[in-house]
């Protein structure tokens, strides 16, 4: 199995189509909208709480104007969606594109603009009021999404051609005005290329896209009938076109308005006449047996999360949504998870509600429950509305059986987008940490300055590194023995640095570093670890040898702050350790010239008796020239030398460097010894201690000071 597969043919497709740039934006345009979603699918289901007195009771406590504000909730939200995610696909887009740099720099802003406009030259109302539906969430998004999706890739193509970029020097220096005026041909391209689009639907009488959408989507209904094909058909039909983005209920209300309803009513009416019901397929049985949620039963869905899923930014989302969802409002969910063109979810999506559909209409032709003849509003929560349209608890109980069902189908698909996510999310943690150990991209910042993925994990990284300095447990300390072969005893301890994320779990030291140095808070990070390390020393004074020392790592960034030594000398002093029991690691790096003030402070706090170690040695800028410029007490040979300790070159350059060590009479210690093979090939050299798995990993400071104990020759 590659690094990048699954090894399952159906998981790795769906990772690939999930990873295509138009999923990509659809799924990003939707999640920044979701902001307004939120707020409207609460609003919906405060103005439609399924509850009669509960509504009398909020107009008598709020009063007259509280329905009008709530109504202008609902049209500053749900019924601009659809523009504002026409916006946010072309932003997405066009970021996408700048963070692939296959386009000169596009602003996301201007392709946002350019996206509107096309919207408006394509569906342009005709009449007033009909402009209101292509806004909407419930009837604009389908056909806003793929306006968005066209503009873009047509906008970004054209920006490609040099051959129609504007000489720079039409825009002055402004940068902005810079990038802009380049692609401005390729934006009024774009937007004539909408506008004959629009005269040629006009021309051929198509010009209402909504209306013609509507037309052609009902065509298959049109024969009508109760039969199970015609249940299933329309309930999967919903489902797809929901996939897509398109409300599907409304989409196919023509159906409902023509069939469902007055299925309702002819049941209601033989009820009244005291005559069998004759249909089984009306509005109230798709809303109670398998819209519960909301489409797609996405209350099945939400279960499935809570027992199943690991995500707890999703659980997060789910637990947010949960109130909406009871009273079958499921836009947070099909926005923020998202549903919503998410190949992850398509077969569930699609079956669920199918696959209850037959379960229902069993249960109605074998008697189970009655046919549907009770009239109950659609946000009334589940169980309750199978009660209310069955008139029995037999109601309830098929509807916790299409629950389960849906759970049970649901379930395997959230483990699956749980390891996609996973996946994804350590991939971009993985190039964070190559960040965090390269040279820095812009004013010397390693991870903030990131483009894509990177940069926007990075921020969010660096934001909760600011939160967890502040409150003691996420970031703390371990300690990794130093032991001599010789001896048998543990001459030392590595201080290292563990973040235990709330999220994302254990974050690499490196990275952790690298934040704290592009955020400024090095020098906290700096000292924690000094004065925590200094404490846990002097704590274990008494129980391990006296000349045990306590390595800490130092970063060069730390060094250039001339406070550095003073605080090297307050914690030893706060602790009272005498200056030997401290050894500083610094990885040599370019970043402390010789002759630098770096190098003066080490050298002074080396001549003051605090012990110094060249931390990696072998990799990087490390020479043995490096040594003498270097207030050195030890030398730690890096993990890549002694992993290939077989090849004849890297002995040589290690028994040079023991030789020379030992002349000036610096300590060695060999760094990531993980089998007996190394250790025997360093100890055949003459190395005596050494530091690594084999010996020990790096233990909390309880199981470290018995690892001492338990080695005292
Ligand atoms: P380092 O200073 O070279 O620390 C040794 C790293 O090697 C540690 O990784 C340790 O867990 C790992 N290691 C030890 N023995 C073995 C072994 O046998 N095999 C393998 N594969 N690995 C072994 P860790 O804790 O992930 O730290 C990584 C780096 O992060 C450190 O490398 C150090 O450069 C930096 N770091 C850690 N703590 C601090 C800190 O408090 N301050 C600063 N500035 N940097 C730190
Ligand atoms: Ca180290
Ligand atoms: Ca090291």
């Amino acid at each position: 199995m590659s690094a990048s597969s699954f090894g399952y043919p159906l998981i790795d497709l769906i990772d690939r189509l999930s990873a295509q740039p138009v999923c990509i934006a659809v799924r990003r345009g939707l999640i920044i909208v979701l902001p307004l979603v939120l707020v409207g699918a609460f609003m919906i289901m405060l103005a439609n709480i399924p509850y009669e007195p509960a509504q009398l009771a909020i107009d008598r406590a709020l009063g007259p104007t509280w329905r009008q504000v709530c109504k202008n909730l609902i049209d500053g939200t749900f019924s601009i969606a659809s523009l504002a995610l026409l916006c946010a696909i072309g932003g997405v887009s066009a970021a996408h594109a700048n963070q692939k740099r296959q386009t000169p720099y596009v602003s996301p802003i201007m392709m946002a603009t350019v996206t509107l406009s096309c919207f408006f030259v394509l569906i342009a109302p005709l009449k007033s009021g009909i402009g209101d539906t292509a806004f909407s969430l419930s009837s604009g998004l389908l056909l806003a999404m793929c306006i968005a999706l066209a503009t873009s890739s047509i906008f970004l193509r054209l920006s490609r051609c040099s051959w129609l970029h504007l000489p720079v020097e039409m825009a002055g220096n402004d940068p902005v005005a810079r990038d802009v005026f380049t692609l401005i041909p390729a934006s009024i391209i774009t937007i004539l290329f909408f506008g004959l689009i629009r005269a040629a639907l006009v021309a051929l009488d198509m010009a209402n896209l909504h209306e013609l959408s509507e037309r052609i989507l009902v065509h298959p209904f049109s024969k009508g009938g109760d039969s199970l094909g015609f249940g299933v058909l329309y309930s999967m039909a919903s489902q797809v076109l929901w996939f897509f983005g398109a409300h599907g209920p409304n989409m196919l209300f023509a159906v409902e308005n023509d069939i469902l309803i007055p299925a309702a009513l002819t049941n209601m009416n033989a009820i009244a006449s005291g005559t069998a019901p004759p249909f089984i397929f009306t509005k109230m049985f798709f809303d109670a047996y398998t819209r519960m949620g909301g489409s797609g039963c996405t209350l099945a869905l939400c279960l499935a999360i809570f027992l199943r899923g690991k995500d707890r930014g999703v659980k997060k989302l789910c637990l947010f949504a949960l109130l909406p969802t009871l009273c079958n409002v499921n836009e947070p969910l099909l926005f923020g998870i998202p549903l919503v063109l998410n190949p992850v979810y398509f077969i569930p999506f699609i079956l669920v509600p199918a696959v209850q559909t037959v379960i229902a209409y069993t249960a109605t032709v074998t008697g189970f429950i009655p046919p549907t003849s009770t009239d109950i509003a659609w946000t009334t929560p589940a169980l309750m509305s199978g009660y209310i349209v069955s008139g029995s608890i037999n109601g309830p109980i098929l509807q916790a059986v299409n629950l389960l069902v849906g759970l049970l189908i649901y379930m395997p698909f959230v483990v699956i987008s749980d390891a996609i996510r996973e996946k994804r999310s350590k991939q971009v943690m993985q190039n964070l940490f190559t960040a965090a150990n390269g040279g820095g991209v812009s004013d010397n910042r390693k991870c903030l300055g990131q483009p894509g993925e990177v940069g926007r994990l990075a921020n969010a990284l660096a934001g909760d590194l600011t939160r967890a300095l502040d409150e003691p447990g996420q970031i703390y300390l371990v300690y990794q023995p130093q032991f001599n072969n010789e001896t048998g005893r543990v001459t030392g301890v590595e201080a290292l640095l563990r973040w235990n994320h709330p999220a994302y779990g254990n974050i690499a030291p490196p990275i952790t570093v690298a934040l704290a140095e592009d955020t400024g808070n090095i020098d906290r990070l700096g000292r924690f670890v000094l004065e925590e390390a200094c404490r846990r020393r002097a704590a274990w004074s008494g129980f391990v040898d006296a000349d045990m020392i306590m390595c800490i790592n130092v970063s060069p960034v730390q060094l250039q702050n001339p406070k550095f030594s003073g605080y090297v000398w307050n914690a030893l002093s706060d602790a009272s350790l005498k200056p030997g029991q401290l050894e500083l690691e610094i990885t040599e790096s370019s970043m402390i010239k010789p002759e630098s003030s770096a190098l003066e402070m080490l050298r002074s706090l080396h001549t003051d008796g605090i012990r110094v170690a060249i931390d990696d040695f072998g990799m990087g800028y490390a020479s043995l020239r490096y040594l003498r410029a270097f207030p050195v007490s030890t030398v730690k040979i890096d993990r890549s030398l002694t992993e290939h300790i077989d090849n004849n070159i890297n002995q040589q350059i290690v028994r040079s460097v023991l030789e020379l060590n030992q002349s000036l009479g610096i300590s060695t210690v060999v760094e990531g010894v993980e089998n007996r093979k190394q250790l025997n090939s360093f100890t055949s050299m003459g190395f005596s201690t050494f530091q690594g798995y084999f010996f020990s990993r790096p233990l909390c400071a309880k199981a470290c000071l018995a690892y001492i104990n338990a080695n005292r020759g």
